[in-house]
């Protein structure tokens, strides 16, 4: 996501590395850069505007930080300025006093919104609630099938009394749905409705029917990432037609240029709550502009990485692991085993790489990267016997083609994978030594 973006103005910012002073042509000329690279990225006018207007005084103003040299300064300010137009603080889901919460999804055809009802439910369920999930858009042929589906690889239950196909009263689906929800007590309702493909009277009153008579405590308008200059229109109308508390950007996985991210908050005033990044279930997050706004800059997202990481990592298994390496004890491919299983439930590598900070210059590695490594590690290890699992050193060549054969590798991948391993365990050591917990160092290269 704002990989094009990003890289404008990270060499925009090296051509600033060195320089003792920053003259007013210096920093005119970065404007220029900058005003270039998001007028590209299909950020709206108004928007850059703003955005250039501000960094440009604050970076002609006395404003100084003994710890920055000139160019940091530059990049400080544009990074405060992407926080402020992505909205500033983090804006947090509200949950109803009393329960059910009702969460309304809107958006155009299309945007992602049946997609993010199941992982909105899915997440919600991480967070220890019990989502019920709406079918209220009877329009599309398939929708409400869809949302059933949704729903399954979600875990949470659907209500879907109409069929579909342009027949039902989606109002009275709604409105009986909470009813459903208090008597079955799930404490949040998320309601999915009709999207057209483009912006259509119909359909905005629907929408703003099932809101009338509803009254949801949230109301998320979901927009494509990848729209570009249409979103800052389509958000207007969706605004004016129902209103919304919060924005969702799905597809950010793709090419985005990030345009529609960068534009909707500052033109609709709205906050953008969450991002979907792809099409399985945990492919979504939370949105912090100020997280955001470092993954533009390359400066990295460790933040969000470690709340996935402390998320599906299993709490005992991994202090079982620290006792063990704190006792000298040696990391076997066992405990390897176990690592990689965390790092797949986690979903993409690629993803997580990608959240570190500096990786921008790694992508087209990264790009290459083949997410059946993993795999295929783990088959390595699992053709091998529990004895051999805890004693590698008894690996001899005969071993190995057995390995290499038991999991469909041959015996080089066998040798490079136990290379990595050996050094691992001895980085696990190191650590053993010094006292530190054991992160993920167990990871193939
Ligand atoms: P709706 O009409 O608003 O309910 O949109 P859908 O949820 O049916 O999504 C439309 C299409 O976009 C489907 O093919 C989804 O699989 C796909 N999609 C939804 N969200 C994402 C996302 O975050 N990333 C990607 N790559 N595809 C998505």
């Amino acid at each position: 996501m704002f990989n094009s973006l990003s890289d404008r103005l990270t060499s925009t910012f090296k051509n600033l590395r060195g320089k003792g002073r920053l003259s007013e042509a210096d920093v005119d000329a970065t404007i220029r850069e900058i005003r270039r690279a998001l007028l590209d990225a299909d950020v709206a006018l108004p928007v850059v505007r703003t955005f250039t207007g501000n960094v440009r005084e604050r970076a002609l103003s006395s404003e100084v930080s003994a710890a920055l040299n000139p160019g940091q300064q530059v990049v400080k300010i544009v990074n405060d300025e992407l926080v402020s137009i992505l909205g500033g603080q983090t804006r947090r889901l509200q949950f109803a006093k009393r329960p059910p919460t009702v969460i309304m999804l809107a958006g155009l055809q299309g945007a992602g919104k049946t997609t993010l009802a199941g992982k909105l439910a899915h997440w919600l369920k991480s967070e220890g609630h019990r989502p019920m999930l709406v079918a209220a858009d009877l329009q599309r042929p398939n929708a409400v099938n869809q949302l059933q589906i949704v729903g399954e690889r979600a875990g949470a239950y659907t209500y879907a009394p109409e069929p579909g196909n342009g027949v039902g009263d989606p109002v009275k689906v709604a409105t009986d749905a909470i009813g459903v929800a208090k008597s079955k007590l799930h404490d949040v309702v998320i309601v999915d409705t009709a999207g057209r493909l483009g912006i259509d009277e119909v359909l905005m009153q629907q929408a703003a029917d099932i809101r009338a008579a509803v009254n949801p405590d949230e109301v998320l308008f979901v927009i494509d990432a990848m729209i570009g200059q249409d979103a800052v229109q389509t958000a207007e109308a969706f605004l004016e037609g129902v209103d919304f508390t919060g924005v969702v950007l799905s597809k950010l996985d793709g090419d985005s240029r990030g345009g529609a991210a960068l534009s909707v908050a500052q033109v609709t005033g709205k906050p953008i709550m969450f991002a979907s990044t792809g099409e399985g279930m945990k492919d979504f997050e939370q949105f912090h502009p100020d997280r955001m706004a470092d993954r533009i800059l390359d400066m990295g997202d460790i933040l969000t990485l470690i709340e996935q990481a402390e998320k599906t990592f299993d709490q005992e298994q991994t202090q079982k692991l620290a006792k063990k390496v704190q006792a000298g004890e040696d990391f076997d491919l066992n405990d390897f085993l176990t690592q990689m299983a965390a790092v797949k439930k986690m979903g993409s590598l690629k993803k997580m790489i990608g959240m570190m900070p500096g990786m921008s210059q790694y992508k087209e590695q990264l790009e290459a990267f083949d997410e059946r490594e993993i795999d295929r590690v783990e088959a390595i290890v699992k053709s091998m016997t529990p004895q051999e699992r805890t004693n590698p050193k008894i690996l001899n060549g005969s071993r190995r083609a057995r390995i290499a054969k038991g999991s469909g590798t041959t015996v080089t991948q066998v040798n490079q994978l136990m290379e990595r391993f050996a050094a691992a365990q001895k980085m696990m050591r190191q650590m053993g030594k010094g006292g530190g917990m054991p992160g993920m160092g167990g990871q193939p290269g």
